[in-house]
């Protein structure tokens, strides 16, 4: 399996194509793309029938062997078996089971045909979507790094859930550090202990005095400097990391194969989504042959993607008409893999794809409605590829948790909540509609206290974290502060 980058000049594509291990520690291609498969693997009625039976673990491998080619099977296997474990995936529901890694719950089923279902993703260690590509990317960081007896120097900002998933994945690896930065006492107190209540000696939890912004600015700085960056052995794990899309491809076809029982069964998706890295996902699933109907991107106030979908215009927003929300996991002023599913609307041409983002840095966006003016026409093909979009409020997303306790007896997240109702907007007879679980309520208690009243529960072991001792230090915006701290923590 080799991979391109979404900009690759055409000329160019052959010869500058990568295997899986050789992008897995990398972010960008050089020339500013995207890496994706130079052809999508493709999935057989019989495979899917075969695959319904299959644990997580082993329907992981399946499908991760289509793409880690020069990973040896054997390998991954054990790859797969390590990380997809009920001992990980533990903070099922009551009458969900941990076994299933992504179980689902049926929440009601229409008189017409209609049929709506929660897939549940958020049962790992941080209790977010995350930790399912997160803890697959630190088992394979591991495994390639002690290979090439190499280190790594995880280097980061995080306002939240990224963060968190990246430290409960990579704690106690060999050969890997992380260094987190995050505005000081801007987080959650969950979210804060969930991150500073780790003792891992190779994980550094770094308090920035300033708001998220400065901290992500720290990183712009530290990275920019590339003989610091080389000598350091820096790398990023952000949504744009290939390995994470690919991880994310499986719980789609879980999804699929555990609501149905043969494979000209209808079901459609409806993903609470940010960076387009999780629908992304989706896309690819149903690239390699998956039956999915619709993929429906749920969005809350920063609608850069339902704004997309409705009109073909893609407009990123500055970073004050951005929104904080209280779904702020999805308060994004651009959606950083969206470059992989343009690369497929314009027919995998690197060259029209380079353009159109080059045009988003120039002009701030690109217009495809095939209006007079517009930068082409390829909105018309949208259907296609089975999206639609929606858009939630804060007003919404409180009346949709209250909804759903009072329908069905369950307490949801606030990025749930704007999937639940978004997804309400597109169900249609004859049709599954799952939606994807993106967090679970206890991260975000502050909005469920004020919908419901009531603290959302917490998963056991979760209990007392704000008591826990916490280690971290707090240091001021200062890029030359922060990278004497890197060097003297790394001996590099
Ligand atoms: C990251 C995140 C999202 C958005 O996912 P994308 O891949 O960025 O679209 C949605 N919900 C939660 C809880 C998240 O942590």
């Amino acid at each position: 399996m080799q991979y391109v980058s979404t900009r690759a000049a055409a000329s160019a594509a052959s010869s500058s194509s990568q295997q899986f291990s050789d992008i897995l520690l990398g972010g960008l291609a050089v020339d500013g793309g995207l890496f994706l498969p130079s052809a999508y693997p493709q999935v057989t009625g019989a495979e899917l029938d075969a695959w319904r039976q299959l644990s997580y673990a082993d329907l992981a491998f399946e499908i991760l062997r289509k793409f880690a080619t020069d990973i040896p099977e054997a390998d991954l296997r054990a790859l797969t078996a390590k990380t997809y474990t009920k001992e990980v995936y533990k903070n099922a529901r009551k009458g969900e089971k941990a076994g299933q890694i992504t179980p689902l719950r049926v929440l009601e089923e229409g008189d017409n045909g209609t049929k709506l279902v929660l897939q549940a993703l958020s049962n790992g260690p941080t209790l977010a979507f995350k930790d399912m590509a997160m803890q697959l990317l630190g088992n394979l960081f591991e495994y390639t790094l002690a290979k090439q007896d190499a280190q790594l120097n995880i280097f980061g900002a995080t306002s939240g859930d990224t963060g968190s998933a990246a430290e409960y994945a990579m704690r106690g690896k060999k050969g890997i550090r992380v260094f987190m930065l995050s505005p000081h006492k801007k987080m959650s107190a969950f979210q804060t202990a969930q991150m500073f209540s780790l003792q891992d000696p190779n994980i550094f939890n770094i308090a920035i005095e300033g708001v998220f912004d400065d901290a992500q600015d720290m990183v712009k700085a530290v990275s920019n400097d590339l003989p610091f960056k080389a000598k350091q052995k820096i790398g990023t794990v952000n949504s744009i990391n290939w390995a994470r899309v690919v991880a994310q491809v499986v719980y789609y076809f879980r999804g699929y194969l555990s609501a149905t029982t043969s494979n000209d069964q209808k079901v459609s998706f409806t993903v609470p989504s940010g960076n387009f890295g999780n629908i992304c996902a989706g896309h690819i699933a149903r690239m390699m042959g998956l039956p999915i109907d619709k993929l429906v991107a749920a969005t809350n106030e920063n609608d850069v993607l339902d704004e997309f979908f409705r009109t073909g215009v893609y407009r990123v927003r500055k970073s004050a008409e951005t929104y904080h929300t209280s779904s702020p996991s999805m308060d994004i002023s651009k959606a950083s893999n969206f470059e992989r599913f343009i690369y497929d609307l314009v027919g995998r041409d690197g060259d029209r794809t380079r353009a159109l983002f080059q045009k988003v840095e120039s002009h701030g966006g690109f217009d495809l409605s095939g209006k007079p003016g517009s930068d082409g026409d390829e909105f018309k093909l949208v259907a296609k590829y089975g999206f639609k979009s929606g858009k939630s409020t804060h007003e919404d997303r409180l009346n949709t948790i209250r909804d759903v306790a009072d329908d069905y007896g369950i307490v949801i997240d606030t990025h749930t909540a704007d999937g639940i109702k978004v997804a309400r907007e597109n169900l249609e007879p004859g049709v599954t509609m799952i939606v994807l679980e993106t967090a679970l309520a206890a991260k975000f208690n502050e909005t469920i206290l004020d919908a419901l009243g009531e603290d959302a529960e917490r998963p056991e072991g979760f209990e007392n974290i704000e008591d826990l001792p916490q280690k971290f230090v707090v240091m001021p915006p200062d890029v030359e502060k922060m990278k004497a701290y890197i060097a003297a923590n790394t001996g590099l």
